[in-house]
């Protein structure tokens, strides 16, 4: 499940340049029966199985004596919702450890073990497997070097608070629908007012559960009202 992503696109390059260092751990390997067994059915009785906890205690350990830095957290439903804010956060950690679950979920005692528990979302799948990519995906794009341009990062939804703003590539003109003539004028200061008019527009109408968080200027302010007034 792991290949895959890691092997592509930004997160390839990001490895093959030593900006990221990934390290599979397979619990199987921390188990000492000649089934390899790392899951049990529950206690009280109930559907599916549980990981046991004194698998994943051997590997948490494991991963803390290698680098006593480390950071664990473990993805799962029942976790804090990872934002952006998180992510910036974490990308300042030396080492992080990210523990999947699988099947029902992990024995209670696990969440002892771990520093965070972390979740994507309001929905449940069926591993921590997707998770734990989402997290190193979104961390990895924090880390110099590996998104080309640094600036596109700062640009982006979320990182000051406000969704993105609108782009635009050629054509000019495509289906009767036009690109904002502002994009074309050159002028550099016009560009970035519009620009941050639209990511104000767009997360107005869009999240506006987040403008409460964001630093407004005096211009924001104004602009704000105006797309209050008129859209
Ligand atoms: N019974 C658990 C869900 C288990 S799902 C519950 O209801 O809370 C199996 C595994 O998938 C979990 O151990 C976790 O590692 C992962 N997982 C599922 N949904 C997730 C989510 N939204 N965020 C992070 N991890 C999740």
């Amino acid at each position: 499940m792991f290949r895959g992503p890691l092997d592509a696109s930004l997160l390839k390059k990001a490895r093959d340049k030593g900006l990221l260092d990934i390290n599979l751990v397979n619990l199987r390997d921390f188990t000492d029966d000649k089934h390899k067994t790392a899951d049990d059915s529950p206690f009280g009785g109930g559907a599916g199985m549980v990981m046991k906890v004194d698998v994943i205690a051997k590997a948490i350990a494991s991963s803390r004596v290698q680098s006593p830095k480390s950071k664990v957290i473990y993805m799962c439903p029942t976790g804090k919702p990872l934002t952006q804010e998180k992510v910036k956060e974490l990308v300042k950690e030396e080492h992080l450890v990210v523990l999947c679950g699988h099947y029902e979920g992990v024995d209670e005692r696990v969440r002892s073990l771990v520093d965070e528990e972390i979740s994507i979302g309001d929905y449940v799948l069926t591993g921590g497997e997707l998770p734990a990519l989402v997290l190193i995906d979104a961390v990895a794009r924090y880390i110099p070097g590996v998104v080309k341009e640094e600036a596109s990062v700062a640009n982006d939804s979320f990182h000051d608070g406000l969704l993105d703003y609108p782009s635009y590539t050629k054509p000019e003109e495509f289906a009767g629908r036009q690109v904002p003539g502002v994009l074309l004028s050159g002028h550099h200061a016009e560009i970035a007012g519009w620009r941050r008019r639209e990511a104000l527009r767009t997360t107005f109408f869009k999240r506006p559960d987040l403008l409460s968080k964001v630093e407004l200027s005096e211009a924001d302010r104004a602009s704000l009202t105006e797309i209050v007034r008129h859209g």
